[in-house]
């Protein structure tokens, strides 16, 4: 008889000290720390990591829960601020805004779901923005904030929040964190890996010092070299660069000038996007563009013309191929973070999907010989979760009537997935979102883009006729005006970072 435990993992070794390299490192210790499971992680000073990723989503609160963060310390340690949702700028057709918030639309009031009711409304009368039913939309509108009801009364009540924190200073915070959990750190470059010749799998790594590093399982977390899952094993990488062209960013930080919103913003540029994401002490700033589109030289000139500050370091250039491994998962190693694909930020999603790999080997932690099956299923449920993100981003590209680029014709009269293609022609004939069981964006995301990108639905739920329009336009009145009141009776942003999680003593100038 097997010992119990012979085939157990004993050690997990991650490579690199980027936001994923530490997320993984907080979360295997807190949760697996005590079975006697030895973490290591490697990073190197001199190779430093990417440096952005600032905007989050509210998942990120489930991962602080799971590892024991506490938020408000974690805000005061990075500088975060609160993020309702994002404002999309000019997408659609210039001079366009919506922001997709983290919350939804109005409360039931019949058999229809909400927005039917809405879009039944509008063809007799004005029944306002589809975003004035959500809290989180006009909160973030009116630069207010207020902790959700963890059990509202009200269906409008309910919405959610993420962060938008200093990347390094995050990074910092969960090295703190994970160190004091028991994670050793080692500080050297990797140079070599050595495999088994029968299996391929991974059994160590040697450093620049000299020093090998042996363990069970090894966690790419090496950021866009993929050190182990590529330079290594040779996996593959799907490049989906048809479907969501941008290469290339410019990102640079800027002064505080105007009102630290609690939203992130995108606003559509000629070859590309900008992003405005407020912290505490700056805002970061950066220019997503694809180099067939636009040059370098007017990526930059754009960047820096449409900063609201003054800027606070050189532009910094950064490059990119959208995309993801063939497997996330293989052999005795799991990619996690910039290493196993990157979709773009503009929904702020790679954070999440690092939590996503994260929890998902937790759920199928293998034992030493890392069974194909959970392999599979692990590979499975990644590609689902980056296959629904690539389709909910492309839709941003898809969804518009710009008239000053080829990026913005070329994405219209492209090939899109199947899956997007049905999502669309759903919405478009019978106003329908049809639903994942699981996955990232759900209904009211969709609605928020098909709405806010001008897709008109040809028709809405005839279930709605139920309802007399007198009765229908006086709920509605009715559900405006309560979102109004409840948002008018919140604090301000920084007031409430200043009572909650602030970085900063005193007043403030803005
Ligand atoms: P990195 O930060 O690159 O870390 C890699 C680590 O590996 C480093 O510690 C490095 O030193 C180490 N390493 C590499 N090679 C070796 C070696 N040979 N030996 C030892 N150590 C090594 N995500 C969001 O969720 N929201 C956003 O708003 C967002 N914005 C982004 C904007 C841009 C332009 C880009 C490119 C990305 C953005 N992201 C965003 C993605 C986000 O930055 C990353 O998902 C996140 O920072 C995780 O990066 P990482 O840890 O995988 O890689």
């Amino acid at each position: 008889m097997t010992a119990l435990g012979d085939t157990r993992i004993r050690t997990v070794v991650i490579i690199g000290g980027g936001t994923a390299g530490w997320m993984a490192a907080a979360a295997l210790s807190q949760t697996l720390g005590r079975a006697g499971l030895s973490i290591i992680l490697v990073e190197s000073a001199e190779i430093g990591t990417v440096g952005v990723g600032e905007a989050t989503l509210p998942q990120i609160r489930d991962f602080n829960r799971l590892v024991g963060i506490d938020e408000a310390e974690m805000m005061a340690r990075t500088n975060a601020t609160i993020k309702l949702g994002i404002e999309f700028c000019d997408w659609g057709t210039k001079g366009d805004r919506y922001i997709h918030p983290f919350g939804a639309y109005g409360a039931a009031i019949g058999p229809a779901d909400f927005y039917h009711y809405w879009l039944r409304a509008r063809t007799s009368g004005d029944p306002g923005s589809f975003g004035d039913y959500c809290f989180p939309i006009v909160a973030a509108q009116n630069d207010r904030f207020a902790l959700p009801d963890e059990n509202p009364s009200s269906q409008l009540d309910r919405y959610s929040y993420a962060f938008q924190f200093d990347a390094s200073q995050y990074g910092a915070f969960l090295a703190d964190f994970a160190q004091k959990r028991g994670v050793k750190r080692i500080e050297g470059k990797v140079v070599s890996v050595t495999t088994d010749g029968q299996s391929g799998f991974i059994e160590s790594v040697s450093l620049e010092s000299g020093e090998e590093i042996a363990g069970d399982v090894f966690v790419d977390c090496s950021g866009f070299r993929g050190l182990l899952i590529e330079q290594e094993l040779e996996t593959g990488y799907e490049d989906w660069s048809a479907y969501l062209p941008c290469n290339r960013a410019y990102a640079v930080p800027c002064a505080i000038t105007d009102t630290v919103g609690p939203y992130t913003r995108a606003t559509a540029r000629t070859g590309g996007w900008q992003w405005r994401i407020p912290l505490q002490h700056r805002i970061g700033n950066g220019h997503v563009y694809c180099n067939r589109y636009v040059s370098d030289q007017d990526a930059v000139d754009t960047l820096m013309q449409n900063l609201e500050g003054e800027p606070l370091a050189d532009p910094k250039q950064l490059f990119f191929l959208t995309g993801k491994r063939r497997r996330l998962w293989n052999k005795n190693c799991i990619a996690i973070g910039l290493s196993g694909g990157f979709l773009e930020p503009l929904e702020s999603t790679s954070i999440d999907l690092i939590q996503s790999g994260i929890l998902n080997l937790i759920a199928l932690f293998p034992d030493r010989d890392c069974a194909d099956s959970d392999r599979n299923e692990y590979n499975r449920l990644m590609d689902l979760e980056f296959e629904r993100v690539r389709d909910f981003l492309m839709l941003h590209y898809v969804a518009n009537q710009r008239d000053d680029g080829e990026l913005w014709r070329d994405m219209r009269e492209m090939q899109w997935p199947d899956s997007l293609r049905y999502k669309i022609d759903a919405f478009r004939t019978r106003a329908i979102v049809p639903e994942y069981e699981s996955g990232l964006f759900q209904q009211q995301s969709w609605l928020s883009v098909f709405i806010g990108q001008n897709i008109e639905p040809e028709s809405y739920d005839p279930r709605t006729e139920q309802m007399a329009s007198d009765d229908l336009d006086s709920e509605l009145s009715r559900m405006r005006t309560a979102i109004a009141d409840r948002v008018s009776a919140t604090s301000l942003h920084l007031d409430f970072i200043r009572d909650y999680g602030a970085a900063f003593d005193g007043e403030r100038a803005t």
